[in-house]
């Protein structure tokens, strides 16, 4: 049996004598587990990593989170059919870490959802997807091939590809969140692109000085 949890609100504390971070977070997309018990683990695991990312920016050079108290506030479990679930049928599949989950250059029908785990683009390993980002903007123009590779991080990823033609007839709503993320994600690629550019003319430009 498949479980969910929607909305899952925790409440992470760090243990670390003399550190007084404590953080309430909530896990926007939601977690599927095969089991009550692997479906509360998961999505203790995904609040204790949002939580040391929050945690280490700010005391990572005194000490970075580790086995902190993990409570849960809000989420319900409640089992779904594989079958009809919120009137999509997603297909879900599992990678190891460094797998190849989106290839260059093939066709591109599916947006990707990360449902646990990372990933991110081999050629710019600095753009990190987590549970709840899309990717695979290609997917929302007609006849595009895929245009980089993306694969799975450390500890691998499990992946929704949504056909959002179809799940837009289903589920509007939920089609229209989906878009608006891969939208999200374009969007930053432009800008970190437009960055990389003026760092590249600054370049050019403080060679030129030096002449
Ligand atoms: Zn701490």
């Amino acid at each position: 049996m498949l479980y969910q949890m929607r909305d899952g609100m925790y409440q992470v504390r760090c243990r670390y004598p003399g550190c007084a971070f404590t953080t309430r977070l909530v896990l926007k997309e939601p977690i599927l587990g095969e089991s009550e018990r692997e479906l509360e683990l998961k999505a203790e695991n995904a609040a204790r990593n949002l939580a040391q990312l929050k945690h280490d920016g700010l005391h990572g050079p005194w000490h970075v989170l580790r086995n902190p108290e993990v409570r849960r506030l809000a989420g319900a479990k409640t089992p779904v059919s594989t079958e009809a679930g919120s009137g999509e049928r997603a297909d879900i599949r599992e990678y190891r870490a460094g797998e190849v989950i989106l290839r260059r250059g093939e066709d591109a029908a599916t947006v990707c959802e990360v449902v646990q785990g990372t990933a991110f683009p081999d050629r710019n390993p600095g753009h990190l997807y987590s549970a709840g980002d899309c990717f695979g903007a290609a997917a929302l123009l007609a006849n595009q091939s895929r245009t980089c590779n993306v694969v799975a991080g450390e500890g691998g990823a499990r992946v929704a590809f949504h056909r959002l033609a179809e799940l837009s007839r289903r589920d509007p709503a939920r089609a229209a969140g989906l878009y608006r993320a891969v939208m999200a994600d374009t969007l930053g690629v432009i800008q970190e692109l437009e960055r990389s550019i003026d760092r590249a003319r600054g370049q050019v430009e403080a060679a030129a000085l030096r002449g």
